[in-house]
């Protein structure tokens, strides 16, 4: 089915705060990526959230992001149609404000079931005065959208935006009520010890606890506000169920899938190497598989969808398991409609 709008997405999120489970809300950076997330996704009967960037709008559109978003949008809204699951797309981390002209882009595709705008790097007041006015606008929109919004500040690098360690702080439960009812938000982004980019391997000091005091909070406040967490990729299965049980149900997650990508592709080639042949009587004294024109290759593997097609299924896998993580697994609601 073609993929779905603010509306239905919200309806998706409700199901899965009141029954306890969630989503990985999932960045394409290349189109095998999309392709096996919702083949993993169609697999599993598990509705799906993708999301693009304002980066990743420009490299579809080898550098013009308005036209990227719109051909990514069209792709998106004929491959979404071939599932049987709710298909959704989140524009991610729009910068306010120097990326505010991207939202006016947004709000004119009419392409996106949510969008994140972000200020919160800005002082409190700024933050809310930009988000309320990102707010109104896209609710101007033709398409019903739903607007995210980040408080606290979350470490890491985005969209080339540098966040030092000693600068992140935590969301706190009171003033998120403050944000909420002064931007009109329909998801809020929470800073809850997480990294943007690759956090493996280092301590991080995540607090579930924070991000349950900031959903009760929200909802003594009468507020059915669902959260967001950012940096996802940096989380044990552990730490996720603990955001789960805290009542989180989105989770940005991008440097997984870039990994399993270029892992994907280097493991094909480096098992194939013997696929681009010397002609006869030529030394095979090569480093790599590419050497002079004069070589053949052997198509079964050189062609790029063999290997686009080895990512594919690997990003599948990927997205198979990540849903039964989430517990998503099984719960679409469009599953068969
Ligand atoms: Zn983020």
């Amino acid at each position: 089915m073609p993929y779905h709008d603010g509306a239905a997405l919200s309806t998706v999120y409700s199901a899965a705060r009141d029954e306890g489970y969630g989503f990985f809300a999932s960045n394409v950076t290349q189109f095998d990526v999309l392709l096996g997330l919702l083949r993993g996704a169609d697999r599993v009967d598990a509705d799906a959230v993708v999301q693009v960037s304002r980066e990743s709008a420009a490299f579809y559109g080898d550098g013009d992001p308005a036209v990227g978003l719109d051909a990514f949008g069209a792709y998106l809204d004929r491959v979404a149609e071939r599932t049987d699951v709710g298909v959704f797309c989140n524009v991610d981390h729009v910068h306010l404000p120097d990326q505010r002209d991207f939202l006016d882009t947004v709000v004119e595709t009419g392409f996106a079931s949510s969008v994140m705008v972000d200020a919160s790097d800005r002082p409190f007041e700024e933050n809310v005065e930009r988000v309320s006015e990102a707010v109104e606008h896209v609710r101007e929109g033709d398409r019903e959208t739903l607007v995210e919004a980040e408080l606290g500040r979350v470490a890491g690098t985005e969209s080339g935006v540098e966040t030092a360690e000693e600068d992140a702080f935590y969301t706190d439960p009171e003033q998120a009520v403050e944000f909420v009812e002064r931007t009109g938000v329909d998801l809020l982004a929470i800073s809850v010890g997480t990294r943007h980019g690759v956090a493996s391997g280092r301590d991080l000091d995540v607090r579930p606890d924070v991000a349950r005091d900031v959903d009760e909070a929200l909802r003594d406040a009468g507020h059915d506000v669902p959260l967001v967490v950012h940096g996802a990729s940096g989380l044990s299965d552990e730490q996720v169920e603990a955001f789960l049980d805290a009542g989180v149900p989105k989770f940005n997650k991008n440097t997984r899938y870039q990994y399993e990508y270029a892992r994907t592709a280097a493991d094909f080639y480096h098992d194939h190497a013997d696929a681009v042949r010397p002609p006869a009587g030529v030394d095979d004294d090569r480093g790599s598989m590419f050497a002079g024109a004069g070589w053949s290759p052997d198509k079964t593997h050189f062609h790029p969808h063999v290997v686009g097609e080895e990512v594919r299924e690997r990003l599948a896998d990927v997205m198979a398991d990540l849903s039964d993580l989430t517990g998503s697994a099984g719960q679409s609601l469009y599953a068969g409609r």
